[in-house]
Protein backbone atom coordinates (compact mmCIF):
# COMPACT_ATOMS: atom_id res chain seq x y z
CA UNK A 1 0.00 0.00 0.00
CA UNK A 2 1.63 3.52 -0.86
CA UNK A 3 2.04 6.05 1.81
CA UNK A 4 -0.67 8.27 0.18
CA UNK A 5 -2.71 5.13 0.47
CA UNK A 6 -2.13 4.96 4.25
CA UNK A 7 -2.67 8.60 5.14
CA UNK A 8 -6.39 8.21 3.18
CA UNK A 9 -6.59 5.02 5.03
CA UNK A 10 -5.85 6.86 8.39
CA UNK A 11 -8.07 9.73 7.59
CA UNK A 12 -11.29 7.89 6.89
CA UNK A 13 -10.56 5.95 10.73
CA UNK A 14 -10.74 9.30 12.24
CA UNK A 15 -13.77 10.49 10.70
CA UNK A 16 -15.43 6.88 11.47
CA UNK A 17 -14.10 7.43 14.94
CA UNK A 18 -15.43 10.78 15.10
CA UNK A 19 -18.83 9.76 14.21
CA UNK A 20 -18.89 7.29 17.00
CA UNK A 21 -18.56 10.52 19.60
CA UNK A 22 -21.74 10.95 21.58
CA UNK A 23 -23.41 14.52 21.64
CA UNK A 24 -21.13 15.57 18.56
CA UNK A 25 -23.23 17.03 15.62
CA UNK A 26 -21.93 14.41 13.14
CA UNK A 27 -23.84 11.65 15.77
CA UNK A 28 -26.82 13.61 16.30
CA UNK A 29 -27.80 14.23 12.51
CA UNK A 30 -26.55 10.76 11.63
CA UNK A 31 -29.07 9.39 14.54
CA UNK A 32 -32.04 11.53 13.43
CA UNK A 33 -31.14 10.73 9.85
CA UNK A 34 -31.91 7.09 10.55
CA UNK A 35 -35.08 7.69 12.15
CA UNK A 36 -35.94 10.04 9.05
CA UNK A 37 -34.89 6.94 6.65
CA UNK A 38 -37.60 4.75 8.65
CA UNK A 39 -39.88 7.17 8.58
CA UNK A 40 -39.28 7.81 4.80
CA UNK A 41 -39.68 4.31 3.45
CA UNK A 42 -42.38 3.12 5.98
CA UNK A 43 -44.43 5.26 7.92
CA UNK A 44 -45.75 7.53 5.21
CA UNK A 45 -46.28 4.40 2.71
CA UNK A 46 -49.71 4.54 3.64
CA UNK A 47 -52.83 3.41 1.57
CA UNK A 48 -54.83 5.95 3.65
CA UNK A 49 -53.64 9.16 1.59
CA UNK A 50 -53.58 7.71 -1.91
CA UNK A 51 -54.68 4.88 -3.20
CA UNK A 52 -50.95 3.23 -3.89
CA UNK A 53 -48.27 3.28 -1.54
CA UNK A 54 -45.53 5.66 -3.16
CA UNK A 55 -43.52 2.40 -3.86
CA UNK A 56 -46.29 1.31 -5.79
CA UNK A 57 -46.95 4.00 -7.45
CA UNK A 58 -42.94 4.07 -8.72
CA UNK A 59 -43.54 0.55 -9.72
CA UNK A 60 -46.45 1.46 -11.61
CA UNK A 61 -44.38 4.21 -13.95
CA UNK A 62 -41.05 2.68 -13.39
CA UNK A 63 -41.28 1.46 -17.16
CA UNK A 64 -42.27 4.45 -18.73
CA UNK A 65 -39.40 6.37 -16.14
CA UNK A 66 -36.75 4.11 -17.61
CA UNK A 67 -37.79 4.01 -21.85
CA UNK A 68 -38.19 8.29 -21.29
CA UNK A 69 -34.42 8.33 -19.60
CA UNK A 70 -33.27 5.73 -22.25
CA UNK A 71 -34.64 7.99 -25.43
CA UNK A 72 -32.69 11.14 -24.30
CA UNK A 73 -29.68 9.53 -23.59
CA UNK A 74 -29.55 7.25 -26.39
CA UNK A 75 -30.32 10.81 -28.45
CA UNK A 76 -28.42 13.16 -26.50
CA UNK A 77 -27.11 15.52 -28.91
CA UNK A 78 -30.79 15.44 -30.64
CA UNK A 79 -32.82 16.64 -27.66
CA UNK A 80 -30.16 19.24 -26.63
CA UNK A 81 -30.33 21.12 -30.01
CA UNK A 82 -34.04 20.36 -29.87
CA UNK A 83 -34.57 22.14 -26.72
CA UNK A 84 -31.75 24.74 -27.00
CA UNK A 85 -33.77 26.10 -30.27
CA UNK A 86 -37.38 25.72 -28.71
CA UNK A 87 -36.38 27.97 -25.92
CA UNK A 88 -34.21 30.10 -27.82
CA UNK A 89 -36.87 31.21 -31.07
CA UNK A 90 -40.31 30.41 -29.15
CA UNK A 91 -39.75 31.05 -25.85
CA UNK A 92 -37.61 34.17 -25.33
CA UNK A 93 -35.07 32.36 -23.05
CA UNK A 94 -31.06 33.69 -23.48
CA UNK A 95 -29.25 29.79 -23.96
CA UNK A 96 -26.08 29.33 -23.57
CA UNK A 97 -24.33 25.69 -23.71
CA UNK A 98 -21.34 25.28 -21.24
CA UNK A 99 -19.20 22.66 -22.30
CA UNK A 100 -17.35 22.48 -18.90
CA UNK A 101 -17.82 23.21 -15.68
CA UNK A 102 -15.35 26.11 -15.84
CA UNK A 103 -17.03 27.63 -18.70
CA UNK A 104 -20.58 27.35 -16.75
CA UNK A 105 -19.02 29.41 -14.07
CA UNK A 106 -18.02 32.14 -16.09
CA UNK A 107 -20.91 32.71 -18.30
CA UNK A 108 -23.28 32.68 -14.69
CA UNK A 109 -20.54 35.37 -13.34
CA UNK A 110 -20.81 37.48 -16.56
CA UNK A 111 -24.60 37.10 -16.44
CA UNK A 112 -24.37 38.08 -12.62
CA UNK A 113 -23.23 41.02 -13.73
CA UNK A 114 -22.07 44.06 -10.75
CA UNK A 115 -24.84 42.28 -8.82
CA UNK A 116 -23.50 41.14 -5.13
CA UNK A 117 -25.92 38.90 -3.50
CA UNK A 118 -27.69 36.15 -5.14
CA UNK A 119 -31.02 34.18 -3.68
CA UNK A 120 -31.14 30.42 -4.57
CA UNK A 121 -32.69 27.65 -4.10
CA UNK A 122 -33.13 23.85 -5.79
CA UNK A 123 -29.69 23.99 -6.16
CA UNK A 124 -28.09 20.65 -5.55
CA UNK A 125 -26.59 20.39 -9.27
CA UNK A 126 -25.33 24.26 -9.25
CA UNK A 127 -23.53 22.80 -6.40
CA UNK A 128 -21.91 19.83 -8.51
CA UNK A 129 -21.02 22.57 -11.21
CA UNK A 130 -19.24 24.73 -8.83
CA UNK A 131 -21.25 27.33 -9.29
CA UNK A 132 -21.75 27.73 -5.01
CA UNK A 133 -17.88 27.21 -5.30
CA UNK A 134 -17.15 30.26 -7.39
CA UNK A 135 -19.84 32.46 -5.73
CA UNK A 136 -17.64 31.93 -2.18
CA UNK A 137 -14.68 32.67 -3.96
CA UNK A 138 -15.75 35.95 -5.65
CA UNK A 139 -17.44 36.82 -2.38
CA UNK A 140 -20.83 36.58 -3.60
CA UNK A 141 -23.23 37.15 -0.74
CA UNK A 142 -25.37 34.05 -1.11
CA UNK A 143 -29.29 33.48 -0.05
CA UNK A 144 -30.59 30.44 0.53
CA UNK A 145 -34.31 30.46 0.41
CA UNK A 146 -35.10 27.01 1.37
CA UNK A 147 -35.86 26.81 5.02
CA UNK A 148 -33.43 24.32 5.39
CA UNK A 149 -31.07 26.00 3.51
CA UNK A 150 -31.48 28.84 5.44
CA UNK A 151 -30.53 27.05 8.66
CA UNK A 152 -27.82 25.05 7.32
CA UNK A 153 -26.22 28.84 6.87
CA UNK A 154 -27.38 30.46 10.19
CA UNK A 155 -25.59 27.57 12.11
CA UNK A 156 -22.72 28.05 9.70
CA UNK A 157 -23.04 24.00 9.13
CA UNK A 158 -20.02 22.87 7.03
CA UNK A 159 -20.24 19.21 7.01
CA UNK A 160 -21.90 17.39 4.33
CA UNK A 161 -25.64 16.92 4.81
CA UNK A 162 -28.33 15.25 3.36
CA UNK A 163 -29.76 16.81 0.77
CA UNK A 164 -33.73 16.63 1.19
CA UNK A 165 -33.45 17.72 4.81
CA UNK A 166 -30.14 19.88 5.38
CA UNK A 167 -31.70 21.15 8.61
CA UNK A 168 -33.43 18.70 9.92
CA UNK A 169 -30.89 18.00 12.84
CA UNK A 170 -30.93 20.96 14.50
CA UNK A 171 -32.58 21.42 17.89
CA UNK A 172 -35.86 24.09 17.97
CA UNK A 173 -33.98 25.20 21.15
CA UNK A 174 -30.91 25.59 19.25
CA UNK A 175 -32.18 27.12 16.39
CA UNK A 176 -34.49 29.74 18.46
CA UNK A 177 -31.06 30.59 20.51
CA UNK A 178 -29.33 31.09 16.94
CA UNK A 179 -31.90 33.38 15.72
CA UNK A 180 -31.74 35.21 18.92
CA UNK A 181 -27.63 35.79 18.64
CA UNK A 182 -27.75 36.53 14.73
CA UNK A 183 -31.28 38.49 14.05
CA UNK A 184 -31.32 40.15 17.53
CA UNK A 185 -35.00 38.01 18.08
CA UNK A 186 -36.25 35.19 20.10
CA UNK A 187 -39.30 33.58 18.42
CA UNK A 188 -41.43 31.18 20.54
CA UNK A 189 -39.73 27.51 20.97
CA UNK A 190 -42.05 25.93 18.24
CA UNK A 191 -42.02 25.06 14.84
CA UNK A 192 -44.72 27.30 13.75
CA UNK A 193 -43.15 30.60 15.31
CA UNK A 194 -40.37 30.25 13.71
CA UNK A 195 -41.63 29.19 9.99
CA UNK A 196 -43.78 32.79 11.08
CA UNK A 197 -40.71 34.55 11.97
CA UNK A 198 -39.17 33.99 8.89
CA UNK A 199 -42.49 34.50 6.27
CA UNK A 200 -42.91 37.84 8.14
CA UNK A 201 -39.51 39.11 7.21
CA UNK A 202 -37.67 37.34 4.75
CA UNK A 203 -41.03 36.82 2.97
CA UNK A 204 -40.83 40.88 2.48
CA UNK A 205 -37.52 40.33 0.82
CA UNK A 206 -37.58 38.18 -1.74
CA UNK A 207 -41.00 39.80 -2.82
CA UNK A 208 -38.48 43.34 -3.09
CA UNK A 209 -35.32 43.15 -3.45
CA UNK A 210 -34.57 40.18 -5.62
CA UNK A 211 -32.16 41.21 -8.89
CA UNK A 212 -31.07 37.63 -9.64
CA UNK A 213 -32.15 34.66 -8.62
CA UNK A 214 -30.45 31.21 -8.76
CA UNK A 215 -32.08 27.95 -8.99
CA UNK A 216 -31.56 24.27 -11.37
CA UNK A 217 -34.59 22.54 -12.87
CA UNK A 218 -36.24 19.01 -11.76
CA UNK A 219 -36.26 18.77 -15.63
CA UNK A 220 -36.71 20.70 -18.88
CA UNK A 221 -38.99 19.49 -21.69
CA UNK A 222 -37.22 19.70 -25.16
CA UNK A 223 -40.95 19.64 -27.00
CA UNK A 224 -41.92 23.12 -25.41
CA UNK A 225 -38.33 24.13 -24.07
CA UNK A 226 -40.00 24.20 -20.86
CA UNK A 227 -38.32 24.23 -17.00
CA UNK A 228 -40.34 22.16 -14.22
CA UNK A 229 -39.68 23.08 -10.35
CA UNK A 230 -41.19 21.60 -8.07
CA UNK A 231 -41.43 22.15 -4.46
CA UNK A 232 -43.09 22.78 -1.17
CA UNK A 233 -42.28 25.70 0.42
CA UNK A 234 -43.80 28.23 -1.97
CA UNK A 235 -39.83 30.13 -2.46
CA UNK A 236 -39.23 28.92 -5.85
CA UNK A 237 -42.52 30.51 -7.11
CA UNK A 238 -41.48 33.81 -5.64
CA UNK A 239 -37.94 33.65 -6.13
CA UNK A 240 -38.75 32.87 -9.91
CA UNK A 241 -41.57 35.60 -10.39
CA UNK A 242 -40.26 38.26 -8.14
CA UNK A 243 -36.64 38.68 -9.70
CA UNK A 244 -35.19 40.59 -12.45
CA UNK A 245 -33.47 37.65 -13.74
CA UNK A 246 -33.91 34.15 -13.04
CA UNK A 247 -30.85 32.38 -14.05
CA UNK A 248 -30.91 28.24 -14.19
CA UNK A 249 -28.35 26.18 -14.38
CA UNK A 250 -28.22 22.40 -14.71
CA UNK A 251 -26.53 19.49 -16.53
CA UNK A 252 -28.12 18.23 -20.40
CA UNK A 253 -29.36 15.09 -18.72
CA UNK A 254 -31.95 16.94 -17.59
CA UNK A 255 -33.77 16.96 -20.89
CA UNK A 256 -37.01 14.61 -21.50
CA UNK A 257 -38.93 14.57 -24.63
CA UNK A 258 -42.25 16.32 -23.64
CA UNK A 259 -43.82 18.26 -20.65
CA UNK A 260 -45.89 15.27 -19.62
CA UNK A 261 -42.84 13.49 -19.14
CA UNK A 262 -41.28 16.23 -17.00
CA UNK A 263 -44.06 16.43 -15.14
CA UNK A 264 -43.86 12.62 -14.70
CA UNK A 265 -40.13 12.85 -13.36
CA UNK A 266 -41.17 15.81 -10.95
CA UNK A 267 -43.90 13.53 -9.77
CA UNK A 268 -41.92 10.25 -8.74
CA UNK A 269 -39.35 12.97 -7.25
CA UNK A 270 -42.18 13.74 -5.05
CA UNK A 271 -43.60 10.38 -4.21
CA UNK A 272 -40.06 8.53 -4.01
CA UNK A 273 -39.44 11.02 -1.07
CA UNK A 274 -42.34 11.23 0.21
CA UNK A 275 -42.28 14.61 0.02
CA UNK A 276 -45.23 17.01 -1.03
CA UNK A 277 -44.55 19.38 -4.24
CA UNK A 278 -47.73 21.73 -3.22
CA UNK A 279 -46.45 23.98 -5.88
CA UNK A 280 -44.97 23.02 -9.76
CA UNK A 281 -43.75 25.93 -11.70
CA UNK A 282 -43.75 24.95 -16.00
CA UNK A 283 -41.47 28.25 -16.92
CA UNK A 284 -41.50 28.86 -21.10
CA UNK A 285 -40.18 32.25 -21.12
CA UNK A 286 -39.28 35.86 -19.11
CA UNK A 287 -42.89 37.42 -18.13
CA UNK A 288 -44.29 39.29 -20.97
CA UNK A 289 -47.63 41.08 -22.14
CA UNK A 290 -49.04 42.26 -25.23
CA UNK A 291 -52.08 44.31 -23.77
CA UNK A 292 -50.73 47.31 -25.09
CA UNK A 293 -51.71 47.52 -29.10
CA UNK A 294 -50.32 43.65 -29.34
CA UNK A 295 -47.10 44.72 -28.86
CA UNK A 296 -45.34 42.25 -26.81
CA UNK A 297 -42.97 43.60 -23.89
CA UNK A 298 -41.08 41.63 -21.90
CA UNK A 299 -41.32 41.77 -18.18
CA UNK A 300 -44.46 42.33 -16.83
CA UNK A 301 -44.46 41.10 -13.45
CA UNK A 302 -42.58 38.03 -13.55
CA UNK A 303 -38.99 37.86 -14.16
CA UNK A 304 -37.89 40.28 -17.18
CA UNK A 305 -35.13 37.59 -18.49
CA UNK A 306 -34.63 34.11 -18.01
CA UNK A 307 -30.90 32.83 -18.78
CA UNK A 308 -30.45 29.02 -18.97
CA UNK A 309 -26.89 27.66 -18.69
CA UNK A 310 -27.11 23.88 -19.92
CA UNK A 311 -23.89 22.05 -18.98
CA UNK A 312 -22.14 19.33 -20.67
CA UNK A 313 -18.69 18.67 -18.65
CA UNK A 314 -18.53 15.24 -18.28
CA UNK A 315 -21.70 13.95 -19.75
CA UNK A 316 -21.54 13.45 -23.63
CA UNK A 317 -17.82 11.81 -23.11
CA UNK A 318 -19.07 9.44 -20.61
CA UNK A 319 -21.66 8.51 -23.63
CA UNK A 320 -19.23 8.43 -26.45
CA UNK A 321 -16.07 7.08 -24.51
CA UNK A 322 -18.63 4.31 -22.82
CA UNK A 323 -17.16 5.48 -19.29
CA UNK A 324 -18.01 3.18 -16.21
CA UNK A 325 -20.91 5.73 -15.03
CA UNK A 326 -22.46 6.19 -18.20
CA UNK A 327 -25.46 5.25 -16.23
CA UNK A 328 -25.58 7.75 -14.17
CA UNK A 329 -26.94 10.10 -17.23
CA UNK A 330 -30.11 8.43 -16.64
CA UNK A 331 -30.38 9.49 -12.82
CA UNK A 332 -33.26 11.84 -12.01
CA UNK A 333 -31.58 13.34 -8.73
CA UNK A 334 -34.07 12.00 -6.39
CA UNK A 335 -31.82 11.10 -4.17
CA UNK A 336 -33.76 8.87 -2.20
CA UNK A 337 -31.23 5.71 -2.88
CA UNK A 338 -29.77 7.19 0.49
CA UNK A 339 -32.95 5.78 2.61
CA UNK A 340 -31.90 2.10 1.55
CA UNK A 341 -28.19 2.47 1.35
CA UNK A 342 -26.48 0.39 3.85
CA UNK A 343 -23.18 2.61 3.52
CA UNK A 344 -24.97 5.26 4.18
CA UNK A 345 -27.03 4.21 7.51
CA UNK A 346 -24.21 2.59 8.88
CA UNK A 347 -22.14 5.93 8.07
CA UNK A 348 -24.21 8.71 7.21
CA UNK A 349 -22.34 11.63 6.55
CA UNK A 350 -18.85 10.00 6.48
CA UNK A 351 -20.48 8.13 3.24
CA UNK A 352 -20.22 11.78 1.58
CA UNK A 353 -18.83 14.30 -0.02
CA UNK A 354 -19.38 18.31 -0.83
CA UNK A 355 -21.75 17.35 -3.31
CA UNK A 356 -23.50 16.28 -0.38
CA UNK A 357 -24.52 12.56 1.15
CA UNK A 358 -24.33 9.02 -0.39
CA UNK A 359 -23.61 7.34 -3.67
CA UNK A 360 -24.36 9.66 -5.81
CA UNK A 361 -22.62 12.41 -3.88
CA UNK A 362 -19.67 10.24 -3.89
CA UNK A 363 -19.56 9.08 -7.32
CA UNK A 364 -19.58 13.21 -8.28
CA UNK A 365 -16.88 13.77 -6.06
CA UNK A 366 -15.43 10.69 -8.44
CA UNK A 367 -16.17 12.37 -11.74
CA UNK A 368 -15.03 15.84 -10.73
CA UNK A 369 -12.26 15.17 -8.53
CA UNK A 370 -10.74 11.35 -9.07
CA UNK A 371 -9.75 7.80 -7.24
CA UNK A 372 -8.16 9.34 -4.16
CA UNK A 373 -11.11 11.72 -3.75
CA UNK A 374 -13.91 9.13 -3.18
CA UNK A 375 -11.41 6.99 -1.39
CA UNK A 376 -11.78 9.56 1.30
CA UNK A 377 -15.15 9.80 1.01
CA UNK A 378 -15.62 6.25 2.13
CA UNK A 379 -15.88 4.63 -1.35
CA UNK A 380 -14.59 0.81 0.64
CA UNK A 381 -18.32 1.55 3.04
CA UNK A 382 -20.17 0.35 0.06
CA UNK A 383 -21.12 -2.90 0.42
CA UNK A 384 -22.26 -3.45 -2.56
CA UNK A 385 -25.72 -4.73 -1.54
CA UNK A 386 -27.00 -3.61 -4.42
CA UNK A 387 -30.41 -1.74 -2.81
CA UNK A 388 -29.53 1.48 -4.75
CA UNK A 389 -30.58 -0.73 -7.82
CA UNK A 390 -33.36 -2.11 -6.93
CA UNK A 391 -35.13 1.03 -5.09
CA UNK A 392 -33.48 3.54 -8.23
CA UNK A 393 -36.86 4.55 -10.37
CA UNK A 394 -34.54 4.09 -13.35
CA UNK A 395 -32.47 1.10 -11.96
CA UNK A 396 -29.22 2.55 -12.24
CA UNK A 397 -27.02 -0.06 -10.21
CA UNK A 398 -24.60 2.71 -8.24
CA UNK A 399 -23.19 -0.49 -6.18
CA UNK A 400 -21.89 -2.26 -9.71
CA UNK A 401 -20.18 1.39 -10.42
CA UNK A 402 -18.80 2.06 -7.33
CA UNK A 403 -17.62 -1.89 -7.36
CA UNK A 404 -15.06 -1.18 -10.79
CA UNK A 405 -14.11 2.07 -8.86
CA UNK A 406 -12.74 0.17 -6.01
CA UNK A 407 -11.05 -2.06 -8.48
CA UNK A 408 -9.57 1.05 -9.62
CA UNK A 409 -8.40 1.83 -6.62
CA UNK A 410 -7.31 -1.23 -5.59
CA UNK A 411 -4.70 -0.91 -8.42
CA UNK A 412 -4.01 2.28 -7.35
CA UNK A 413 -2.68 1.04 -3.95
CA UNK A 414 -5.64 2.69 -1.99
CA UNK A 415 -7.24 -0.19 -0.91
CA UNK A 416 -7.78 0.03 2.99
CA UNK A 417 -5.30 -2.72 4.97
CA UNK A 418 -7.96 -4.83 6.46
CA UNK A 419 -9.13 -5.52 3.17
CA UNK A 420 -5.74 -6.12 1.34
CA UNK A 421 -5.04 -8.43 4.25
CA UNK A 422 -8.33 -10.76 3.53
CA UNK A 423 -7.10 -10.53 -0.08
CA UNK A 424 -3.30 -11.96 0.94
CA UNK A 425 -5.12 -14.73 2.53
CA UNK A 426 -7.57 -15.69 0.35
CA UNK A 427 -4.50 -15.77 -2.64
CA UNK A 428 -2.07 -17.68 -0.27
CA UNK A 429 -4.43 -19.61 2.14
CA UNK A 430 -7.97 -20.13 -0.16
CA UNK A 431 -9.09 -19.15 3.42
CA UNK A 432 -9.71 -15.62 4.49
CA UNK A 433 -9.81 -16.36 8.02
CA UNK A 434 -6.61 -18.31 8.61
S1 LIG B 1 -29.43 6.97 -8.66
FE1 LIG B 1 -31.64 6.54 -8.83
S2 LIG B 1 -32.42 6.63 -6.72
FE2 LIG B 1 -30.40 7.60 -6.74
S3 LIG B 1 -30.78 9.79 -7.07
FE3 LIG B 1 -30.48 8.91 -9.09
S4 LIG B 1 -32.52 8.34 -9.81
FE4 LIG B 1 -32.69 8.68 -7.62
S1 LIG C 1 -24.46 -1.02 -3.21
FE1 LIG C 1 -23.27 0.48 -2.07
S2 LIG C 1 -24.14 2.44 -2.67
FE2 LIG C 1 -25.65 0.87 -3.23
S3 LIG C 1 -27.02 0.70 -1.48
FE3 LIG C 1 -25.44 -0.85 -1.20
S4 LIG C 1 -23.90 0.18 0.07
FE4 LIG C 1 -25.19 1.80 -0.80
Amino acid sequence: MSDKGKGIYEEVKSKVNKLKEEGGLEREYWDFWKLGCLIKTKVHDSRTIYYDTSREFVERYNEQLIAIREEVVENLDYYVERCINVMRKANNFKVYYAKTNEEAQNIFMDELGDNKVIYKSKSNEVKDIGITDILEKKNITIKETDLGDILVQLFDYKLPSWQIGPGAHFSIDDIVARIKEVHGVEPEPTPNSIVDYYRRTYRKELLNDVKVSLTSANAISAEEGTIVLGENEGNISLLTRATDKHIVVCGIQKIVPTILDAVLVAKIQSRINNVPFNYISLISGPSSTSDIRGINVLGMYGAKEVVVILVDDWRIKALKEDLIYKDYLKCIGCRSCNFVCTAARAFGNIFASKYGWGATAILTDYIHNGIEAITKDGLFFCTNCENCYHWCPVSINLGEILKSIKKEATKAGLCPPPLRDYQQKILKEKNPFK
